[in-house]
């Protein structure tokens, strides 16, 4: 079969690799129909996750057609049609049993990253019954390819964990595909105000269309001052951090209220500054917290109900084969107006 693989910092190719085989009774093989290329993918690309190692498969998004199962696998059977968790949990241990999928311990994220992923025509789902959603008959492949990673993790880390309520008014840092599925999903709680802040203003214009109330260039103008100027000199409620970086961080120290949440959703790989100088008496909630998809069936049925648009982040259509192109677009997001890639095998 053709894949995706990584060979280092910088390298990658799409290349002939043997098609996955069935290693514990708990797997299930499934032929890729949709797959996507996330924000994670660029990072290990750049040599940020050092796990990765020379030879792997990338990818961990992707719905497809279940090929075959292992000897204890009872969900699932050859021919269904499923939706890919990028989080593997096995249902049993200490952390699943918390619906803590994420520090699943065997599990968690895996696929692209510790095993073999989903941008190649065939993958090894470790886990599947626990893995694995059905989809429903008559569902929108590219729709449902949002719900592998970006809801949820839109959805938990930053609405959940944000404490998001009605009425209530919400800044999100970052207008990515996360910071997006952040402003689709927090729209549940009907917040009376949601701030997007990011530098694009193509993401930002697509940010209004999606619910955003009130938009600001951190480029262009002071993101406190305009923050503290729409919240009447309050802060926010909530404050999403969507980027990843210590500069977006310390905004969202900088635009909190009082009573109010800074709900971190971005990958940080340097210390930020805690001003607790300012923060110590401001009743503020810190939350971390890596996407465990325990969401994933609730927003499947959201999708589904079409109360919930997750095909708006699709900005772009290739060819499986053609993914070496796709990474480029992908990789010039700002230049190419692109939020989600699909991948049709
Ligand atoms: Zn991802
Ligand atoms: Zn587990």
């Amino acid at each position: 079969m053709k894949a995706l693989v990584y060979h280092g910092p910088h390298k990658k190719s799409w290349e002939e690799k043997p098609i996955p085989v069935i290693q514990k009774p708990s797997d299930a093989i499934v032929r890729i129909t949709k797959t996507t290329i996330c924000g994670t993918d660029l990072h290990i690309l750049k040599g940020d996750v050092p796990e990765v190692t020379d030879g792997r498969i990338l990818g961990h998004e992707g719905v497809g057609i279940v090929e075959s199962v292992g000897d204890s696998v009872n969900n699932f059977k050859k021919g269904d049609h499923v939706l890919i968790s990028c989080i593997t949990s096995c249902g049993k241990c200490y952390y699943c049993k918390q619906g803590m999928y994420s520090h699943c311990e065997d599990g968690g994220w895996i696929l692209g990253h510790l095993v073999d992923g989903t941008q190649a025509e065939f993958v090894r789902i470790p886990h599947a019954d626990t893995s694995l959603y059905h989809i429903p008959k008559e569902s929108d492949e590219d729709a449902l390819v949002m719900l592998s990673d970006i809801l949820p993790t839109g959805y938990e880390c930053g609405v959940l964990n944000g404490k998001i309520s009605p009425g209530s008014s919400v800044a999100i840092v970052g207008a990515g595909p996360i910071g997006l599925a952040a402003l689709l999903t927090a729209q549940f709680f009907a917040p009376g105000t949601i701030i997007m802040i990011d530098p694009d203003d193509n993401r930002l214009g697509v940010a209004r269309k999606f619910g955003a109330t009130d938009t600001v260039n951190n480029k262009k103008e002071d993101p406190v001052k305009s923050t503290l100027a729409i919240t009447e000199n309050r802060g926010v409620d909530t404050a999403i951090e969507a980027v990843g970086i210590p500069e977006t961080f310390e905004l969202c120290e900088s635009i909190v209220g009082p009573g109010g949440t800074i709900a971190n959703i971005g990958v940080h790989g340097k210390s930020v500054e805690l001003h607790l100088e300012t923060l110590w008496s401001k009743n503020i909630t810190i939350t971390t917290r890596l996407v465990d998809t325990v969401t994933t069936p609730l927003l499947l049925k959201s999708v589904q109900s079409k109360k919930l648009d997750s095909k708006k982040l699709i900005t772009h259509h290739f060819e499986l084969s053609d993914i070496m192109n796709a990474y480029d677009v992908f990789g010039n997001a700002a230049k190419e107006k692109a939020l989600k890639v699909i991948l049709k095998a």
